[in-house]
């Protein structure tokens, strides 16, 4: 028996990890210069959290999250997404108690049961803030200008901010009026989904996914006509901000959330090579949620993008994330004696931070010269009988040939010659 990966799965091969390391570790740097830190929730949940959060009629709960039964009977989903599980752990570790605002990152894998394809997978790796406890507008621009300067520091080049306000409940009762009067001529041409959803949530029918709802919906009315005075002002003041912090923007009145809890601020950054330019992320307010899931009303906004799509972008544009890191030294150690002296000054050099590869499997100097080569070393490290003798090291210039000797009583000076 040979075992496949599940279809809509990746492994993330030695060659390649490198790249997701170094997108990692620039969010996490540029979210901890903003004062977020991370927090880290479980892969799985109570499926009562995500049917309650983004509604039971949604498609993330209807067809695209992965249910399980535990062995007690238990009803547990893999997150398909992870702002409720924030929004969770908030409540329930009494996070609203201190600090007015809290700052959080996440990185971690989320799975939904989605038809793969280029970028999307069942399994995929995503980023995400989110800034709980306020809802000052200068946060939400705050919280989109990370997301902006994440991408843009990448040196992606086609990016575009998109915003829009999808109001409060206040607001959207008129909004809603209007659109179940937009859709009910068109009642009989759409999906059986959405000719339930015109009365439940008529909001819910701009993110249908079938073509001849799509069409329908393209010509429906939008939120952002119906705003009341405060939706107004608050949307304004947002837009005021990102003016402040020089971030580029277009206003699209079609941006809805695929979610129920979200209010006022929407937005997308969408990039990509032209023509077919794709979401990287996505996020707004969601000043609904923590109620609904049994928490105080608490104002909050955040984002989440997903690395795949990232990945795709960047290598659309051309952009390098580097390369598999070579060797800064490969040890060439001959003869037995040799080897053995010189095993801790290995590990020394290692434990300095040095990468220093070793292959004990090749034994002659030419084989392991030949490793160091093939393997882009930029140094070698002699140790023969000579060196051996004298309690020293030659470090040999893979490039220019150059070669010097280091006296091993002191391995700072090698160490520093080794980082140039
Ligand atoms: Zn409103
Ligand atoms: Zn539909």
């Amino acid at each position: 028996m040979r075992y496949k990966i599940p279809r809509g799965t990746y492994d993330i091969l030695p060659q390649q990890s490198y790249k997701w390391q170094k997108l990692f570790a620039d969010f996490r740097k540029l979210a901890a210069a903003y004062g977020y830190a991370e927090i880290s929730t479980p892969m799985f949940e109570q499926a009562g959290l995500f049917e309650r959060s983004s509604g039971e009629s949604s498609d993330v709960v209807k067809k695209e999250m992965y249910r399980f039964t535990d062995q007690k009977g238990r009803v547990f989903a893999l997150r398909p997404e992870g702002t409720a599980p924030v929004a969770r752990a908030y409540v329930e570790n009494r996070m609203d108690i201190g600090a007015a605002v809290k700052k959080l990152y996440y990185i971690g894998p989320m799975f939904r049961y989605d038809r793969p394809q280029a970028g999307r997978y069942r399994q995929f790796q995503q980023y995400g803030i989110e800034l709980i406890g306020s809802d000052n507008p200068f946060y939400d621009a705050e919280v989109i200008s990370i997301l902006w300067f994440f991408l843009s520091g990448l040196g992606l080049k086609n990016l575009r901010l998109e915003i829009n306000s999808v109001g409060c409940p206040n607001c959207s009762q008129a909004y809603d009026k209007a659109l179940q009067e937009y859709f009910r001529p068109h009642f009989s041409d759409l999906c059986p989904d959405c000719q339930v959803r015109i009365e439940q949530n008529p909001r819910r029918l701009l993110d249908c996914k079938v073509p001849s709802c799509k069409e329908i919906a393209s010509g429906a009315p939008v939120q952002l006509d119906y705003l009341d005075e405060d939706c107004r002002i608050q949307f304004a003041a947002v837009q005021k901000h990102l003016e402040l912090m020089e971030i580029p923007f277009t206003i699209n009145p079609r941006i809805v959330r695929g979610l129920d809890y979200y209010t006022h601020t929407a937005f997308e950054v969408v990039g990509g090579s032209l023509g077919a330019q794709n979401s990287l992320a996505g996020g707004g307010r969601y000043n609904g949620l923590l109620e609904q899931i049994g928490g105080k009303s608490t104002p909050a906004i955040g984002f989440a993008g997903g690395f795949e799509r990232l990945l795709l972008a960047l290598e659309e544009e051309g952009i390098s994330l580097g390369d598999v890191p070579a060797p800064d030294a490969f040890a060439i150690l001959i003869g037995e004696a040799a080897r053995d002296a010189f095993t801790p000054y290995l590990n020394a050099l290692r434990l300095k931070g040095i990468f220093v590869e070793f292959d004990p499997d090749k034994s002659s100097f030419k084989a392991q010269l030949k490793a160091a080569d093939n393997r882009q070393a930029r140094f070698a490290l002699i140790f023969g009988e000579d060196e051996l003798a004298a309690n020293s090291v030659t470090l040999r210039d893979l490039q220019s040939g150059e070669q010097k000797n280091y006296s091993l009583e002191n391995l700072d000076l090698l160490a520093e010659a080794i980082r140039g």
